[in-house]
Parts: C-alpha cells; sequence; structure tokens
C-alpha cells in the first residue's frame, strides 16, 4: 500500500488532501485544485464529479415527478411566494464557499497555523499493514520540526481571539498584562477577587454506569505491571461490569484509605473527588503474588524508574518524595503481562469479567491522578523510546479518546487566568515539574514558565504559596469555565433545526409520529437557555418551511419548489425563540404527522432540503437533525442505487464503499466552516448509500443514526429502539461551536486522527457539535527518539460553548512511561484499545483500498506483533503459538474483526448495514466498539446472587462470560448476548421449564414466539434477576440495546450464530485453524 493512504485525515473515501495537514485557511473552502497542491493521490470523487441532476436519473416511483413548474409554487391556502420575496435573505445567505475567509469566525492565529509541510504526513506511517517492517525509517530529511516542539511562533489556544497571542512577545506580554496581586500574598485568608471560585459540577449527568460511579475517577489499584490482573483465572467473584474500562476496583481497596499523613489535606478531599491516597503499605506493592513462581522465558526487563523521576515537586519537599520514590523498581520481576501463553492450548482466554486496560508502569503517585482510561488511553501504554523500536514490536500506536464522556465527577474551574505554557500552550497539569514556588517545567515542551501570582493561591485549601497543590496540578481532567480571551463573539445559543422526509415512504414508515411525540415530550428537557432557538423544515419533491413567529394563531407553511436554487422564504421568523414561540411549535409538532398523510409525492430533495438548512443555521451555527428513509431522487446530491443483492455474498470484493458523490462532505464542510453540525437519522428498508450520505455527519462532526427495516407496524422492536434513542439525543449534553486540540510531548507526533470531525491544522479537530457519545481516535508517530525521557505526556483540550452559553474549556492529561526494551513495549500492550485503533485504520484501509487489503492487513497484524514477540522477546523457543498474556486475545479479536458485518466476506452482508458498522467503529467509544466486536456471552437460566453487585438497592446477577462458540450453548439453557446496540436471548430447545415459566412466562418452548422483544414483568425472584441483568446491561451504554429472543425457527437465529466467532461457517475459519494459520505465518 502506498503510505498515503494512512495521511488522509478525515478517514478514507475522501480526497487525503481535504483534510490534510498543511492545513490553512485555504483549506477550509471546498475541494478544488488549491487542494491537491500538496498531495499525490488521485481522488477519485472529483473525477466523477456530483451527479448531473435530471429527472432520467432518478428512480421515479409510479409517479412522475413533476417538474417545477414555477420556481415558487405555493400549496392551495398557502402564501404564493415569489422570488426573491424579501431583500434580506440575501444578507442571510452564509459566504459561498468560496470566500477565502470562510472560517471567518476563527481567529487568525489559528487560521494560518504554522507552516507545516506536507510531507509531514507523508512520512512513512507509524506502523504498516503486514509490510516489509519500515524499521527506522528516518523522518525525511528536511522535514519540520515536529509539531509538539515549540511552533516558531505560537499557536493560539483554540478560539483564542486576542492578536496579542501572535507573538511570543504578546504572549509574554498576556502574563505580564496579569501583574501580581499584591494583596493576595497579604490576606491570605481570602480569595483573590479573581478567583471565583473553584465548584463542582452540580449537574453533571449520572454516569451511564450506575457502579461506576463512585469508582468513577479512583485509581484503580493493580499490581503495578501494566496488563490483566495477575489472577487472570482465579480472580475472585467477578464484581466489575462486563465492560472492559469500567474499572472495577481490581486492587485493595483504597477509598478508606487513611491518608499518609505527610500529606496535608489533599484537595481532592474537599472537591468532592476521590483520588485517595494510599496508606504507606499499599505503595510498596510489588509484582503479583505469582509473578515469581512464573517461568521466565523472557528478558530481563529495564528498569525505567530505577532513578527517581523527576516529578518530585520540589517545593514541597521530602514529605511529597516519598510516594514517588515509592513507586521503584516495579519491574524487577517478569510480569504477569509478559506470561507467556501457548494460545494452541490454553482454549478459554477470557477472564471472568470485564477486560480491564493496563494501568501505566508509572510511579502510584502519578497513576493515580492519570487520566482514566474510559476517557483517555494509549494502546501502548509504556512508549517506545524510538520509532524504529516501535516498527520492531509490529504494534500500532495511537490513543482512544472519548473526551466529552458523562462525568459524574468533574472538577471546574473559574479563574481569570488559565495557566498554560507560554511556548507550546499546553494547560497546566498534574505532570508538570514545579521547579520552585515561581516556577514550573512543561513537560511537553519542556518549557520553564513561571508561576502567576494568582496560582499562587489555592482555592480548595485556602492557603498560600502551593501552586502545586491547586486543581489544576491534581486532576487529569478538569473543566475550565473560559475567560473572555477565549471568545471571539458571544458564545452562540443553543440552535436546534430538525429536516424531515415527508415523502410517501417516510410517511408510511409512520416515524413522523414518533419523532413529533419525542419532540413534544423532551421539549422542555432540550439543553439550552432563555436564548435557545428552533427550526423545522420538512421536504419531499419541494422544500417547506415553517414561519413560527410571535403572534402567528397558527404555523405557516411555506413552500419552496425551486430546489435547483434554493433561498430562505422569510428568513427571519424560520428560526425562532423556543421559549417564546413554545405554543406555535408544539401546534406544528401534533399537526405535522397528519399534514403529510395522504400524500402521493414520492420524490425526496434531501440534498436542496441540508442546502436550505444550512443557510438557515449559517449564520449562528447549530445541530441540524435530518430524517431521511430512501435515497434521495431529487435535485442536488441525487443518488443512485448501487448495490446488487445477488453480489452481496458472492463478490470477490467489496465496491461502493466510498461516496459517489462529493456533494455530502462539500457542505459538510461548509456546514463546519459555520460551525453547523449535522445528524442523520437513516430509516429505510431499503438501501440508501449510506456511504454518501454518512459524509455530510462525519465531516461536519454528526452523529449517524441507522435504523434499517424501520417500520411502525412491522418492526415495534425498532420503533422501541428509535424512541429511547431519540429521548437520550434530544436530552444529552451538547457542546457547540468547539474544537479539539491534542498535544503531545516534544518528540511525538499526530499522524491520522479516526472519528467524525474536519480537521482544521496539525492537531486541531473542529467540531461543530460535540455529543457525550463520540469517541476518537488519534494514530502517533515518534518523530525523534524520545532519549533522556522518562515520561511523555498526551493532553486533549476540547474548547466549547455549553448550552447554556458559557464558553468551557475540558482538558484531560495522560501520562505515559517511555521504555527502551521490547519487553517493556509489549508488556504495557493494551490489547483492546489496539484492536479499535486498527479497526479504525481497517476502515480507510477498506475504503482507499479494498476490503480484502484491509483484512489481509489485520491478519498481518497479528501475525506480525507474535513473531516479533517469539523473535525479539522471548529468550526460550518452545514450541506452539506463543503470546504473552497480555496480548492473548488478540488473535481472537482480529477473528471477530474479520467476521465483523464491516469486514466480513462470503456473508450475504447489505452494503448500508456494512457502512453502518464501519462508521460505528470510526465513531463509536472503545466500550461499545468492543462488543460490537466481541459480544459478551452469559447463560442467565440459572443466575444466582452469587457475587451479585448492589446498585440502587438492586441486586444484579454477575454471570460469567463464556467462550462464543456453539459449544457453549447448551439446549437445557438460556443465553444472553450482549453485542452492544443489540442484545439476544437464545433459548434452548430443551431449556429449563422453570425459566420459561418464571422469567418468559410462556408455558413451553413451542410457545416462544418468534418475534419476542420484551421480558414480561413476573413477580418471581428469576425474573427479577433477569430483567435486573438486562437492564443493567442496557444502563451502562446511551443508547438503547434491543432485546431478541431468540428460538431456533426465529429469523435473527442467523444473526445470532454469526457472533459465534469461534467457530467455523462456510466462509470463514475457526478460532482454532486460524491460530494454525497464523502460527504457520509466525514460525516462517
Ligand atoms: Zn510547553
Amino acid at each position: 500500500m502506498s503510505n498515503t493512504d494512512f495521511s488522509s485525515q478525515n478517514g478514507a473515501g475522501g480526497p487525503p488532501y481535504a483534510n490534510g495537514p498543511s492545513q490553512n485557511p485555504v483549506a477550509l473552502q471546498p475541494p478544488g485544485p488549491g487542494y491537491m497542491a500538496h498531495q499525490t493521490p488521485y481522488n477519485p470523487m472529483q473525477a466523477k464529479g456530483p451527479m448531473p441532476p435530471g429527472p432520467g436519473l432518478y428512480n421515479s416511483g409510479p409517479y412522475q415527478p413533476i417538474p417545477p413548474v414555477s420556481s415558487n409554487q405555493a400549496l392551495p391556502g398557502q402564501p404564493m411566494l415569489k422570488r426573491p420575496p424579501m431583500g434580506p435573505q440575501h444578507s442571510m445567505t452564509p459566504p459561498q464557499s468560496a470566500s477565502p475567509n470562510p472560517g471567518s469566525r476563527i481567529p487568525p492565529a489559528h487560521a494560518t497555523p504554522p507552516p507545516v509541510s506536507a510531507n509531514n504526513y507523508q512520512h512513512a506511517p507509524a506502523w504498516q499493514y503486514g509490510g516489509t517492517p519500515p524499521m527506522g525509517a528516518p523522518p525525511s530529511m528536511g522535514a519540520p520540526p515536529p509539531m509538539a516542539m515549540p511552533p516558531l511562533r505560537p499557536v493560539g489556544n483554540h478560539m483564542t481571539s486576542s492578536p496579542s497571542l501572535a507573538t511570543p512577545q504578546a504572549s509574554s506580554a498576556e502574563y505580564r498584562a496579569t501583574p501580581p496581586v499584591f494583596h493576595n500574598a497579604m490576606q491570605p485568608l481570602g480569595p483573590p477577587t479573581s478567583l471565583q471560585g473553584y465548584t463542582q459540577q452540580g449537574s453533571a449527568p449520572l454516569l451511564m454506569n450506575p457502579m461506576a460511579a463512585p469508582h468513577s475517577y479512583q485509581p484503580v489499584m493493580r499490581a503495578p505491571y501494566g496488563g490483566p490482573p495477575p489472577s487472570v483465572r482465579p480472580t475472585p467473584p467477578t464484581t466489575g461490569p462486563p465492560m472492559g474500562n469500567a474499572s472495577p476496583p481490581l486492587g485493595p481497596k483504597t477509598d478508606a484509605g487513611p491518608l499518609p499523613p505527610q500529606q496535608p489535606g489533599p484537595p481532592t478531599r474537599h472537591m468532592g473527588l476521590s483520588y485517595p491516597s494510599l496508606p504507606p503499605g499499599y505503595q510498596n506493592t510489588s509484582a503479583p503474588p505469582n509473578a515469581a513462581t512464573m517461568q521466565h522465558p523472557v528478558q530481563p526487563s529495564t528498569q525505567p524508574y530505577s532513578h527517581p523521576p523527576p516529578y518530585q515537586q520540589l517545593s514541597a519537599g521530602p514529605a511529597q518524595l516519598s510516594p514517588s520514590l515509592s513507586g521503584l523498581s516495579l519491574q524487577s520481576q517478569t510480569p504477569e503481562a509478559l506470561r507467556v501463553v501457548n494460545l494452541l492450548q490454553e482454549r478459554n482466554l477470557l477472564p471472568l469479567g470485564p477486560v480491564t486496560p493496563p494501568t501505566p508502569c508509572l510511579p502510584q503517585d502519578l497513576q493515580k491522578i492519570n487520566c482514566h482510561p474510559e476517557v483517555f488511553r494509549s494502546t501502548l501504554t509504556s512508549i517506545p523510546q524510538t520509532q524504529s523500536l516501535l516498527n520492531k514490536a509490529k504494534l500500532p500506536l495511537g490513543l482512544l479518546l472519548h473526551p466529552f464522556k458523562d462525568l459524574s465527577q468533574l472538577p471546574v474551574v473559574t479563574s481569570s487566568t488559565i495557566v498554560r505554557c507560554r511556548s507550546c500552550r499546553t494547560y497546566i497539569n498534574p505532570f508538570v515539574t514545579f521547579l520552585d514556588q515561581r516556577r514550573w517545567k512543561c513537560n511537553l515542551c519542556y518549557r520553564v514558565n513561571d508561576v502567576p501570582e494568582e496560582f499562587m493561591y489555592n482555592p480548595v485549601s485556602r492557603s498560600y504559596g502551593e501552586p502545586h497543590k491547586r486543581p489544576e496540578v491534581q486532576n487529569a481532567t478538569l473543566e475550565f469555565i473560559a475567560p473572555s480571551e477565549y471568545m471571539l463573539r458571544p458564545p452562540q445559543p443553543a440552535v436546534y433545526l430538525i429536516v424531515l422526509d415527508v415523502s410517501h415512504n417516510a410517511v408510511e414508515t409512520g416515524y413522523l409520529d414518533v419523532v413529533c411525540q419525542s419532540l413534544l415530550e423532551n421539549i422542555n428537557a432540550l439543553p439550552g437557555d432563555s436564548r435557545t432557538k428552533i427550526g423545522f423544515i420538512t421536504f419531499d419533491s419541494t422544500i417547506h418551511f415553517y414561519n413560527l413567529q410571535e403572534g402567528l394563531s397558527q404555523p405557516q407553511m411555506l413552500i419552496v419548489s425551486d430546489i435547483e436554487d434554493i433561498f430562505l422564504p422569510t428568513p427571519d421568523s424560520l428560526l425562532v425563540n423556543l421559549n417564546e414561540c413554545k405554543e406555535l411549535v408544539q401546534d406544528l409538532l401534533r399537526s405535522l404527522p397528519q399534514m403529510f398523510g395522504k400524500t402521493m409525492e414520492t420524490q425526496c430533495a434531501l440534498g436542496p432540503a441540508l442546502q436550505a438548512a444550512f443557510k438557515l443555521l449559517s449564520a449562528t451555527g447549530g445541530r441540524v437533525s435530518v430524517f431521511q428513509t430512501q435515497l434521495p431522487s431529487l435535485g442536488v446530491g441525487a443518488l443512485k442505487s448501487r448495490e446488487d443483492p445477488n453480489q452481496r455474498a458472492s463478490a470477490k470484493d467489496i465496491q461502493h464503499l466510498s461516496p459517489a458523490t462529493d456533494f455530502y462532505k462539500k457542505l459538510a464542510l461548509d456546514c463546519s466552516g459555520q460551525q453547523v453540525a449535522v445528524d442523520l437519522f437513516l430509516l429505510s428498508s431499503q438501501y440508501c448509500d449510506l456511504a454518501s450520505l454518512g459524509c455530510i455527519s462525519r465531516y461536519s462532526a454528526g452523529s449517524v443514526y441507522y435504523y434499517p427495516s424501520y417500520h411502525q407496524q412491522h418492526n415495534p422492536a425498532g420503533v422501541e429502539c428509535f424512541q429511547k434513542d431519540l429521548k437520550r439525543y434530544l436530552t444529552r449534553k451538547i457542546g457547540f461551536e468547539a474544537v479539539m486540540r491534542i498535544r503531545c510531548s516534544k518528540g511525538l507526533s499526530i499522524h491520522t486522527f479516526h472519528g467524525n470531525f474536519f480537521v482544521r491544522s496539525t492537531d486541531l479537530l473542529s467540531l461543530p457539535n460535540v455529543n457525550p457519545d463520540a469517541g476518537f481516535a488519534v494514530q502517533m508517530s515518534i518523530e525523534e527518539n524520545l532519549v533522556d525521557m522518562q515520561s511523555v505526556s498526551f493532553q486533549a483540550a476540547l474548547l466549547y460553548t455549553s448550552s447554556k452559553g458559557e464558553r468551557r474549556i475540558r482538558v484531560h492529561t495522560m501520562c505515559l512511561p517511555v521504555v527502551n526494551s521490547l519487553s517493556d513495549i509489549f508488556a504495557g500492550a493494551d490489547v483492546q484499545a489496539i484492536t479499535c485503533l486498527l479497526a479504525s485504520m481497517a476502515v480507510d484501509r477498506s475504503v482507499t483500498a479494498s476490503l480484502s487489503d484491509a483484512r489481509d492487513a489485520m491478519t498481518n497484524a497479528s501475525i506480525d506483533s507474535l513473531t516479533s514477540f517469539r523473535t525479539s522477546v522471548l529468550t526460550i523457543q518452545q514450541p506452539g503459538l506463543l503470546a504473552p498474556a497480555c496480548l492473548r486475545l488478540f488473535p481472537l479479536y482480529i477473528l471477530a474483526l474479520l467476521k465483523q458485518k464491516a469486514f466480513r466476506t462470503g456473508t450475504s452482508t447489505r452494503l448500508d448495514d456494512r457502512v453502518f458498522a464501519m462508521c460505528q467503529l470510526k465513531y463509536q467509544p472503545l466500550a461499545y466498539v468492543m462488543l460490537m466486536i466481541h459480544p459478551a456471552l452469559y447463560r442467565v437460566d440459572d443466575l444466582t446472587d452469587e457475587g451479585a453487585l448492589n446498585v440502587s438497592e438492586r441486586t444484579i446477577p454477575q454471570p460469567r462470560v463464556q467462550q462464543l462458540s456453539v459449544e457453549k450453548l447448551s439446549r437445557d439453557g438460556a443465553f444472553l448476548m450482549d453485542a452492544g446496540s443489540v442484545i439476544y436471548l437464545w433459548i434452548g430447545r430443551n431449556c429449563n421449564p422453570n425459566f420459561l415459566t418464571q422469567v418468559l412466562g410462556l408455558p413451553n418452548y413451542a410457545a416462544v414466539p418468534l418475534n419476542m422483544n420484551m421480558l414480561p414483568e413476573l413477580d418471581t425472584a428469576e425474573s427479577q434477576r433477569t430483567r435486573a441483568f438486562v437492564g443493567w446491561l442496557r444502563e451502562q451504554r446511551p443508547f438503547f440495546p434491543i432485546l431478541h429472543v431468540i428460538r431456533d425457527e426465529s429469523p435473527l437465529k442467523a444473526s445470532f450464530l454469526q457472533n459465534m466467532i469461534e467457530d467455523r461457517t462456510e466462509s470463514a475459519l475457526s478460532y482454532y485453524e486460524f491460530l494454525l494459520h497464523i502460527q504457520q505465518q509466525v514460525s516462517k
């Protein structure tokens, strides 16, 4: 493959240049010749160009499209509009994309990031699919300094408008501009006036997993080595939730641990956070108890912490040193993570409970405040010192982020001075070093900075002179309320625009009732304040606007039939203040489902409707929610069916994974430039070309929801799922006009981003909306050797406008050790993070190259890493397929990916289903992606309270996770499979009659209905246990998984069995066969 395949910053399927690294103002323009200046790849999309609109192209149904008679056509009784109806709408029209400065809201400092050579991203990728080892492939000569280096001039903070930041001098002036506030020193008892306090966010949404709430920010105390807990098999009864990163406390429970006497009053206590200090006795926790008895066929590890680490807060004196020192010599014994496992012999490798992420091998005082792995984690928790070492390990290096996750506890800081590195603009964080009370050293660029006077006062302890105890230095995740210099304009209000397909097909599905009803029910729960605005557009072959202006007796529909040149009929009254016009809005929602009840219009002009939405929101920014039920057939963006159902299973390679037109991507980029995000709800039983339509959300940082075979009558489970999703969607937290910047220590650089966004510059993502369910991945490379460094840090800063109109910055900082031996790299491998990153990379590869290429690449990834382990780490060669314990699940996960809907072959898979699975792999957070890839299987006909969890006075049984093999399904049992968005309950033919009667309320097996989606609420212990367990699984994710009860004759039985990853199918290897295949390759 060519290296450029990985350089496509916004993923595959689009021109790699479009979001390439050399972003400059031009880059916000739609693709044009200028875009390609630095990039060589041919862009097939451009060659095809947009589909020319014309009636002949469309799948006209029984009703022939009626060409627009006049440009302004009105229904009887509706006002006839003439274009141009009034002057102002032109002014509403945003600057077209050709505008030289489309991102007019972007301060100059950002619109023109420091020059970065395009070559920067054309280096050999950090990791290649099974390619010949690009060992030590040096960065091309003359490459620009890595991004983490101090730029020639500081890159202003995301949206910082202050032009004074444009030069270092100005930057320092910024700091000088905050003169030392002398009275603070003189009056240490009162907070400085500029510190408005330090508040706990009271309204933080509930954590998805109630069990995790008290633990969400606790250090996960495990054995000090990375990797799974020492007791992979003999773990105590599982008490954790089944998701890998739900972080059950595995080690000594430290919540109540006494505080070390030398740490007076840790601020975290005052903040209501639970970062307990450890009792001294725990701080010298050594290797897992069984480590000493293990075989040690691995090279002795180096001891990266054989010297006192440099993090001692010198100003704090020796008392602060002891916790750091206690983290020494962690690797004196072979860690459990490196225990050698012969995969061919050990069949069941699944832990009893969740797969937990490894703990970075850092001194414990640092690790305990490190960023939580649910929010921020790395594929390698030990960072290789050099790129060549990374290449030898054959493991991908990257970050997985869930930056806006709902958190039960989030420290919020209000301060007039946000302390940041003068050079690289990193936010001060727990991993900086205080040289003395007045100076701190940046952990990303190593510049020494002054401590501003204001920072000398600690609002938590109300003491002066302890800058290292400030909340900013005690929390790896926290949020700032941004002062005015972080705003270029007043923060935008919450603006919501609902765009509804009302063609015959749409009305027939009955979805309009659900959307309108859900909006009516949740209208007061939409995030926002007194400024919140709302508007509606409906469309079929024409575009319908709704005048909701205050004073009207009823909503007024305005129809624009000139879809070739969309304009806004009454620009000022289409988006209205929700509070002032709520009654009209409610009127509209009550009448909309009937308004189109008898429509015969089959055509659907989605593209023009989206153009209208863009025009309507471009002045303010906001969120567009589009509901679409068929292939768009009219106007710009019209599409033709590209799927041949007969080829689904037999095709050698899968075609049409990339968009058919660049219309949706271009429009998305325009939207992004105006802070508009588009979320797409696709409800359809027919092919809709999600590969094309999805671009509208992908590049505007929206989300895609897909409900195949949605129908109000025929698919009640789908309706329930849609209702639940809508409720979450309408009421969840939202951030507007957001940007996220990811910084990393000098020497590291960002290679590729994965997720839904637009890359504005090398390290800056444009997110017109950010939602708490969005995940991101970042591939990293090592540009400069990290010698002399014991650790590196990564910082993600998300600047957004809250729905209450506050500008806020959420900052996550993660610190990881640097190692110089392969065994240490392997010991810190996070198999789930690696799998998720590979999945994202494979999606790109499927689109830019081919599906078979991507499949080979994934297989090679497991072969190459195990080969490297065998040849470079193991000193004693043994027969078998050997893996370090921390990677023992790697081949299983790779096989699971190969059988996943996104990548499988030889099985009939609808193209939209496949593309949707690819979307999910790219933008879902890790926990849900892992359930999609490797579902959790439980036996549930014999649930007991043994080892059960207690959640809000409910008892949640915790059955153990079973292997995904039909062998495990016994006919006398019932098994629950949690596949993330779907839960299957399989009933064996000879299922225990007690389960049938007590849980399903059915007399016998034959009575199990073919379409059963609910568990009856029976007053039996068995029913309560089962429903408690299913309910608890559902609570742990923001979306609503449908439950399907499966029996032998059920139509969905095949879907259930397709998740039996370890079994052989007609077109795919069994797990054991796959292992043999890998072994052959490894032994070569
Ligand atoms: Zn710095």
